[in-house]
C-alpha cells in the first residue's frame, strides 16, 4: 500500500493489497481534520495559566499563538492547540483524553503534523497524519 499527498488530495494505492486478497476496499473520507472532543468533566470556567486566560472546555486561549491559529483553523481543530492548552490538558485531564488525542499530544504534533484526516475502510476507522516529511497511519 502506498499513500501520498498530491496538492489537496490523498492518494492511497491499494494495488498490492488487492492483488493478494479478495477484500474489497471502499475508502471514504469521514473528516478532513481532527477535532478535540469536549469533555464534560472539564469545568466550563476560564482559568489562568502562565499569564494567559484559557478555557479548556471551549478549547480557547488568549495567547498570540492561539489567536493566530484560530484565524486559520475551525473551532476545536487540534491544530489550534497552544502550549497553555497543552500543559493544562496534559496535567489535569490526561486520563479523560481519548487515545488518539493522547498520541497527538505525546508527539507534540503542532511542531510537525500538518493535519489528521479520518477515513473509513470497510467499517474500520483509520487516521492519516500528514507531516512535512512523511505520512503515517493510525488505526485504533
Ligand atoms: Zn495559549
Amino acid at each position: 500500500m502506498k499513500v501520498k499527498v498530491v496538492e489537496e488530495e490523498i492518494l492511497i494505492d491499494f494495488t498490492n493489497v488487492l492483488s493478494t486478497t479478495d477484500i474489497h476496499f471502499n475508502p471514504v473520507i469521514k473528516k478532513k481534520n481532527y477535532l478535540i472532543k469536549s469533555f464534560n468533566s472539564i469545568p466550563k470556567k476560564t482559568t489562568r495559566i502562565l499569564g494567559v486566560s484559557i478555557n479548556p472546555y471551549y478549547f480557547t486561549c488568549s495567547c498570540k499563538d492561539f489567536r493566530a491559529k484560530a484565524k486559520e483553523f475551525p473551532k476545536r481543530d487540534f491544530r489550534r492547540m497552544c502550549k497553555h492548552l497543552f500543559i493544562y490538558l496534559s496535567k489535569y485531564h490526561w486520563d479523560e483524553m481519548d487515545s488518539l488525542t493522547k498520541i497527538l499530544l505525546e508527539h507534540k504534533f503542532w511542531a510537525k503534523i500538518l493535519n489528521v484526516i479520518e477515513i473509513e475502510i470497510n467499517e474500520n476507522t483509520f487516521f492519516i497524519g500528514i507531516t512535512k516529511e512523511s505520512i503515517f497511519i493510525i488505526y485504533i
